[in-house]
């Protein structure tokens, strides 16, 4: 069975990516489960520069196949803000005095102009190529917390069409909608072509 090394050390990631390629006939290992410690400067622009920045950088420590992903949320009141800073918002804190910080810098402000999305890049290195896609979730920015599911911004993100946070879904609709399922789901695709040859 092909080895895919996923290159990071979020470890809620790392749940969901596992479960995102269940099904697909690979290992999937993380970064903690191959021993390697490797901080990835994440210097890029986009989403994807950085995703594949992340998968390239680890596949030339490791060599076989890596995958990564960068992901954030895009809060269209703020500009786009935190965007692709998400995981650096607010610098050294925790998830709950991030989405805190956000639910402060919205204060007040009405539903209309909550509006946001979760977006992500998967990328896959093999020795020979590279693949990156995209996934999006729209929402808006709760009035306050719900739900203790997932991680992250999860419990101020809304889901209209779903009538809660994502941090109240199970991880089996999180994972049918979100921005992370999309992405991976494109990337299963393309792992699924390149392991038939
Ligand atoms: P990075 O991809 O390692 O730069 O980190 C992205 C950051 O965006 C995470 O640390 C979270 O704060 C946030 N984020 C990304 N995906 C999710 C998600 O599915 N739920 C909640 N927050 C997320």
């Amino acid at each position: 069975m092909t080895r895919l090394i996923i290159a990071t050390k979020n470890k809620g990631k790392v749940k969901e990516i596992k479960e995102l390629l269940q099904g697909c006939d690979y290992e999937v290992l993380s970064l903690a489960e191959v021993g390697i410690d490797a901080d990835v400067e994440e210097d890029g622009q986009t989403f994807e520069e950085n995703s594949l920045k992340k998968a390239a950088s680890i596949q030339t420590l490791t060599g076989g196949w890596v995958i990564a992903d960068d992901s954030g949320i895009e809060i269209d009141f703020l500009n786009g803000a935190p965007g692709i800073y998400s995981a650096r918002f607010l610098g050294e804190a925790t998830d709950i005095q991030r989405y805190e910080g956000i639910l402060t810098l919205l204060s007040g402000i009405p539903d209309e102009y909550r509006t946001a999305r979760f977006v992500c890049a998967a990328s896959v290195c093999t020795d020979e190529a590279h693949y990156t896609f995209l996934g999006k979730v729209e929402g808006r920015i709760a009035w306050e917390p719900s739900g203790s599911n997932g991680f992250g911004y999860d419990p101020v993100f809304y889901v209209p069409e779903h009538r809660q946070t994502v941090a109240q879904m199970d991880a089996e609709l999180k994972n049918r909608i979100s921005h992370r399922g999309v992405a991976f789901k494109l990337l299963a695709q393309k792992l699924k072509e390149l392991s038939r040859g």
